[in-house]
């Protein structure tokens, strides 16, 4: 996967931007505050239509302007408007609007590797869902539907619950179980089918301990095995009680450990940030199995914290799993590796990019 070009118009401090892109990529350097990130925010929004940090819509408008607007070039021309007065977000691949985001999901298809990714293996489950979610979404369009289904349904449920109607609440269950069956069932396939690969990617990385990932069904409820239905049944006058579904896989978790002991707790910043890189190669493995290219690949700033044999180490696995276009941004030349410089090198400062 290649992005041939990226326009940018008043996205977060970057005002206005027509980049035509290397096809190896590109090397960004620039002081702290100038925009590297923003920019690699910028072309992953053309992938999810929503923030990679987690930020609003409205946050990501520059200041005291009326809206952002993006386009990126691959396969096809993807474009993504969002009005800050309207709270309207418009998206268009190839010159037509679509209805929905779910169509335009995945068009141009990246990875980023940042130092925050450690939060995927510090911070609480939601944050290890979303991996899950955001790489089998992007995997397969029918996973992408069974998590808008799953999610639709919840709300409503919650919101039925929190009123305290407990038929309009029963009155999701189906339609929430059998999208709620699907993610799990595709969850669990892909964490067993990948669980080895992922000990294996953490070793070659530098972990000398045991790694191991599973998935990890909330109170051992496990939607893709049992009947959801049932237990939802079960847990009525206590979701009624708590005025949310306390059942499904949107309490599901992935479960990382190293030599048995969770990694949340127990893992070394190092060990976590070694834990989150490999998980990203994986991601980036995976999505070039599910879509037959190599996805693009977004490095923040994540060589610096590195000694330099885990650098080596992980350079030689990018060039073997993301062989295609890197963006690559530092604050320095000198946090970058040597062997990235075979490409362009330009400069970012009050989001301007001289080349
Ligand atoms: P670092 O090396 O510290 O990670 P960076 O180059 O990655 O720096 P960014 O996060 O890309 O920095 O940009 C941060 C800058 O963007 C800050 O100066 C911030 O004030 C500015 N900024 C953030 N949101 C907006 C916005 N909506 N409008 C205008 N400027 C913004
Ligand atoms: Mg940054």
């Amino acid at each position: 996967m290649e992005l041939s070009r990226l326009t940018v118009r008043n996205f977060r401090n970057l005002a206005a931007l027509d980049l035509e892109l290397p096809s190896r990529g590109v090397v960004i350097i620039g002081e702290n505050g100038q925009g590297k990130t923003n920019l690699l925010e910028a072309i992953y929004y053309l992938v999810l239509f929503r923030s990679f940090r987690g930020a609003k819509d409205r946050e990501l408008v520059r200041f005291d302007e009326a809206g952002f607007f993006l386009a990126g070039e691959s396969n096809d021309r993807v474009t993504a408007g969002f009005d800050a007065h309207r709270r309207r977000k418009k998206v268009t691949v190839a010159g037509r609007e679509v209805k929905q985001l779910g169509q335009a999901v995945g068009r141009i298809v990246a990875v980023v590797l940042s130092p925050a990714d450690r939060d995927i293996v510090a911070a609480g489950p939601a944050r290890r869902r979303r991996y899950l979610d955001v790489l089998l979404s992007l995997s397969e369009p029918a996973y992408l539907r069974a998590l808008t289904a799953m999610r639709a349904a919840l709300r409503q449920r919650n919101a039925a619950l929190r009123r305290g109607q407990a038929q309009a609440a029963w009155a999701f269950d189906i339609p929430f179980a059998t999208a709620a069956r699907v993610i799990g069932e595709r969850r669990r396939l892909w964490v067993e089918e990948q669980a080895e690969r992922y000990a294996q990617l953490c070793t070659e990385l530098g972990e000398r301990m045991t790694p191991a990932m599973a998935y990890q069904p909330h109170g051992g409820h496990d939607a893709a095995r049992d009947d959801l239905e049932a237990s939802l049944a079960v847990a009525r006058e206590r979701d009624l009680r708590r005025g949310m579904t306390t059942v499904g896989p949107h309490r599901d978790d992935l479960k990382l450990t190293l030599g048995g002991r969770d990694m949340r707790h127990y893992g070394s910043a190092g060990q976590q940030r070694t834990a989150a890189i490999a998980l990203r190669l994986l991601e980036a493995e995976s999505l070039r199995g599910a879509t037959g290219t190599a996805p693009v690949a977004l490095f923040d700033d994540v060589f610096a914290e590195l000694d330099s044999g885990r650098q080596e180490r992980l350079l030689a696995l990018i060039g073997e799993l993301l062989p295609g276009q890197s963006i690559i941004t530092a604050p320095r030349d000198v946090e970058v590796p040597a062997a990235l410089f075979d490409r362009p090198r330009w400069q970012i400062s009050g989001g301007s990019i001289a080349q």
